[in-house]
């Protein structure tokens, strides 16, 4: 069971009225007052954290906006005797709930010393994309994800047993082929209201289990976009009082786990013949598996060892492969790729949970710097 649903009290957690509420969201406000919604990632690693502030300006750059801090002992990102923990904004996103000339902006954290916080994988991530950034690495990013009902259980499912096996749900279509259609779809719309280069949505194979893909995105932005997005599905979902887990194997048993399959190119790849570039590449990963596993989840491979097993469309957490259009394979070429001999390569490893900084860095260090 994932830590989301071994939590689970069986309570129905309290909800207001929405209708209620869009009576004070209709307030107009004073001229030159902008809501700004800080966002950053906390200590575990997987979850984020935000609050708000007013700026008397409407902001256009990050650079703009005031350094903050936040109550670190409270995050798991200090102790309680030297507990400031600053923010530092870094790229600034249109707000899609409190709309107008509001902001989000996603901030990196740095401790009181001014060294990055231990779970801002961000600072290291930029550096090496700076470094290669001359070969102009691409990313696209798979997020698979869970729906839960607010007593943990995967949403939709009878509360007293399973509902029928795999097969009808992977884009399916009809109330009992997919449950929660409406929050993938509000989700959709705040990201590219936001500014986020989401490319698509489809249902899962495990019912309650969606996807959505960000990109292709270049450098930093990838990471940015995708922890973005995750943000806007908490919080869309909450609207709808419903859970979101990134758990890589939420269910055990014959149920489909969750990914983050990272879809890799360069300039080289892309351009034609550049499949001889994507050889070299899986070459090159082939030689550091065990590197990348412990990039590829929070916990250094410890939760992706739950959904790496060899079945349900996943090569074994032991094992390094390679093929075309194999999605039993570590590293997939896909079928138009290999037809066209130029493009990307699909990563089929990372964990639904995984930190996209850890994911896209490593990348970048393996197959562009041959670090
Ligand atoms: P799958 O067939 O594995 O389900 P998806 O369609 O879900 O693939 O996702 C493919 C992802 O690959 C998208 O996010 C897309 O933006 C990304 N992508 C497409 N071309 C490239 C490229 N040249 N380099 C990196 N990513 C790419
Ligand atoms: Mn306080
Ligand atoms: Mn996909
Ligand atoms: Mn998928
Ligand atoms: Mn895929």
């Amino acid at each position: 069971m994932s830590s989301e649903a071994k939590m689970s009290l069986g309570n129905i957690l309290p909800t207001t009225n929405k209708t209620v509420l869009d009576r004070y969201l209709r307030l107009t406000i004073p001229d030159q007052k902008t809501q700004v919604l800080y966002v950053w990632i906390d200590g575990s690693g997987e979850y984020l954290r935000a609050k708000t502030r007013t700026i008397s300006f409407v902001p256009k750059s990050p650079t703009e906006l005031p350094i903050w801090n936040f109550d670190g002992s409270s995050t798991g990102q200090a102790e309680g005797s030297n507990s400031d923990v600053y923010l530092h904004p870094v790229t600034l996103y249109k707000d899609p709930f409190r709309l107008g000339d509001n902001k989000i902006v996603l901030c990196e954290t740095y401790k009181h010393n001014k060294k990055p916080a231990d779970t801002n994988h961000r600072h290291h991530c930029l550096e090496v994309m700076k470094r290669a950034a001359d070969q102009h690495p691409w990313f696209g990013m798979e997020q698979e994800y869970t729906l839960l009902d607010t007593d943990n259980h995967p949403f939709g499912w009878p509360k007293n047993g399973f509902p029928g096996p795999q097969g009808p749900y992977y884009c399916g279509v009809g109330a009992s082929k997919v449950f929660g259609r409406d929050i993938v779809e509000a989700h959709y719309k705040t990201c590219l209201y936001a500014g986020i280069q989401i490319s698509g949505t489809n249902a899962e194979v495990m019912p309650a289990q969606w996807e959505f893909q960000v990109g292709p995105c270049e450098g930093i932005t990838m990471g940015d976009d995708l922890w973005l997005a995750r943000f806007l599905l908490h919080r869309v979902a909450e609207d709808f009082n419903v859970n979101v887990t990134l758990d890589p194997k939420p269910i055990p048993g014959d149920w489909n786990g969750a990914g983050m399959h990272t879809n890799f190119s360069t300039k080289a790849m892309r351009d034609p013949n550049g499949i001889v570039e994507i050889e070299k590449a899986i070459d090159k990963l082939s030689r550091h598996h065990i590197r990348h596993i412990k990039a590829y989840d929070p916990k250094e491979g410890k939760d992706n060892e739950r959904r790496l097993t060899g079945f349900h469309e996943t090569s074994s957490i032991h094992d390094f492969s390679a093929g075309v259009a194999n999605r039993g394979c570590s590293i997939r070429i896909p079928r138009g790729v290999a037809e066209e001999k130029q493009g990307y390569l699909e990563d089929r490893r990372p964990s639904s949970n995984a930190d996209p900084y850890l994911v896209s860095e490593v990348l970048v260090r393996t197959i562009c710097l041959n670090e």
